[in-house]
Parts: C-alpha cells; structure tokens; sequence
C-alpha cells in the first residue's frame, strides 16, 4: 500500500506527539496540531522564527537553558545522529512541561542535511505517576526482607481491627513472637544466614495464616499476628501451633540444619484496653516467656 502526500501530511497533523522541523538555522519550518496543544504555540506564531527564541526553551531538570550550549537538535544537525532526552519545555502561558524529545536529522535527496526534526511528548502524566510511586515507596506498607506487612501497616490494621471490635464487638487477639537467641545465628553464621531465617520464620506465619489474620515484622526479629474473631483457647491452640512449626522446622546452611525457636506473648482483646494497652500486655507476656525459658507461649 503506498499512501499519498496528503495522507502523510494529515497523519502528521495529527499525530498524538508534538512534531517540529526546523532547518539548519533553526528556524521553524513546520509546527503541527499536537505542538500547538501541547505548547500552547499556533504554528502562525512559530513558523519562521528560530526555536532558541524563548519559544520552547528547552531546559533540563536541573533549570539549564539547553539552547544556547546543549541543544540536541544542534548535535544531531552536526553529527546526523538521533537523540532522545527527557526535559521540560515552556508553554507559552509560562508554566513547564516535562517532555520526553526525540530528535533526528532532515536530510535532503542527496543525504546532506538540511535541518532537525523534533518529535515531543507530554509526559506531565507519566512524571505524576512517577512521583506518586516514589511517595508509595515512601509510604510503603510491606517489610522489604520477609515480604510480611511492616510496623507501619500493623499500626493501621490494628487500629482498624480494633475500631471494629468497639462498634461490632468482634474479638481479636496479638500474637507477639520473638525469635530465641537470634543473635547466635548472626553471630555463629553471619547476617545473611540470619535474614534467611527471618525469612524462613515469616514464610511459616504466612503458609499457616487464615484468610482475615495478618501477620507483620514489628522490627528486627519481632513479629505480631492479628487474629480476628478468636478466643483464649483457640488462640493458644494457633500460637503453640505455629511455635512448634517453626521448632520442628529448619533451613539448611552448608549442609547443616539450622533450627531455631519462637517466644509468644499472646492476648485478647478487653474492654478496658486501648490499642496500646493490648500491644504492651501482649509484649510484657511474650517478655514472660522468654524468662520462663523460651520455646515457649504465655497467654492472658
Ligand atoms: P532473645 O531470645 O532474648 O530474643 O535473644 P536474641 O538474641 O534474639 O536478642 P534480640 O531479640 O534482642 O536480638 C535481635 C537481633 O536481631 C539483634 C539484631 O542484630 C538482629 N537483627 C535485627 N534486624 C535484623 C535483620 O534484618 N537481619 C538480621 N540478620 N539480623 C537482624
Ligand atoms: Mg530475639
């Protein structure tokens, strides 16, 4: 299929990227649809006028005017080589624009070049999203080593949790464990066999959760589990399950096993408590355990 002049010339006009050519001057020769909207520039405007005439103004993110020194159309009027960046550029109402710019040479039928020509797209939208992934990360609710929910998101599903037992009365307990002597296992094997067994640990909670229940990595070797719609004597039953799971379980390091224990401080949820009331009695017994020898569940 060969596609005529105007064909060209209307897929052009109507290309979703900004398009421009300018001749070995810089002087704009062609401005089509998407330039104008994007730039906010009528090509009666712009044709005929050199583009480093605070029309675009290309700068990079660092504020540097790229047309005097920097301009990729310029190299690749020079060197005929194809160049693609990231920068902003000015609309004409003053505010900037991230743009991403590929720039490739305009030849004439004998291969000289005659000038450059500049595909632009706004990527205000994508630089947003970048942005907005950067805060997610900030914001980030899971514990990059085990995978678990970290401090952050237990805070928020306790609280959540907890709101609903005050409106509802639907019962939840904390299961609060501490790996026992874990500073052997860094010590004895180092920190990598050490966050293996963190990992290890955590794999055991998630592999056993029910659907509603959340575990999360409070810090360093601690881990809460949230039980929903539990009671004392269930609870004790998940705790010293999920305890004897992980005594009865390994990794192996150099073809050695390696075992290691939990300590659990468990506690349901009363009347009289706060959100922080429950977390320190579920720590005070966890704390409980580990003076009654650990390996071992306390539950009030
Ligand atoms: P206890 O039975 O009393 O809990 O003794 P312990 O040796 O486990 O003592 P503690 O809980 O205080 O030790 C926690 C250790 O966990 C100390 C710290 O160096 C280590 N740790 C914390 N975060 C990490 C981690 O991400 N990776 C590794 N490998 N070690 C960590
Ligand atoms: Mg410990």
């Amino acid at each position: 299929m060969k596609l005529e002049k105007d064909s060209y010339e209307n897929i052009i006009e109507n290309l979703h990227d900004g398009l421009y050519c300018v001749d070995r001057d810089k002087v704009i020769t062609y401005w089509n649809n998407a330039a104008e909207q994007i730039s906010g520039f009528t090509a009666d405007e712009v044709v005929g006028k050199s583009c480093s005439d605070n029309i675009l103004t290309h700068v990079d993110s660092d504020g540097n005017n790229l047309c005097a020194r920097m301009c990729p159309i310029d190299a690749t009027i020079a060197d005929g080589k194809p160049r693609e960046a990231e920068v902003y550029i000015h609309n004409k109402n003053g505010h900037r624009i991230p743009v991403s710019i590929r720039v490739s040479k305009l030849t004439d039928k004998d291969g000289n070049i005659i000038g450059g020509i500049e595909l632009f797209s706004d990527i205000s939208y994508q630089a947003a999203n970048e942005l907005r992934v950067i805060e997610l990360e900030k914001l980030a609710l899971l514990d990059n080593l085990t995978q678990l929910a970290n401090r952050n998101y237990i805070e928020r599903e306790v609280q959540s949790i907890f709101e609903e037992y005050k409106r509802f009365n639907v019962q939840f307990g904390i299961l609060f464990m501490d790996i026992d002597h874990f500073k052997n296992v860094n010590d004895n094997y180092g920190h990598d066999v050490g966050d293996d067994v963190l990992k290890f640990v955590a794999s055991t909670f998630t592999t056993n959760a029910r659907p509603f229940d959340c575990y999360g990595r409070w810090g360093g070797d601690e881990f809460i589990g949230i039980i929903r719609n539990i009671d004392v004597k269930d609870l004790k039953i998940l705790g010293d399950r999920l305890r004897l799971m992980i005594e009865n379980s390994y990794i192996i390091h150099e073809n050695e096993k390696l075992y290691v224990t939990i300590s659990v401080g468990a506690s349901i949820v009363n009347e009289n408590d706060t959100i922080d009331s429950l977390i320190k009695r579920a720590d005070t017994l966890l704390y409980k355990s580990k003076e009654s020898g650990r390996n071992n569940l306390t539950i009030d």
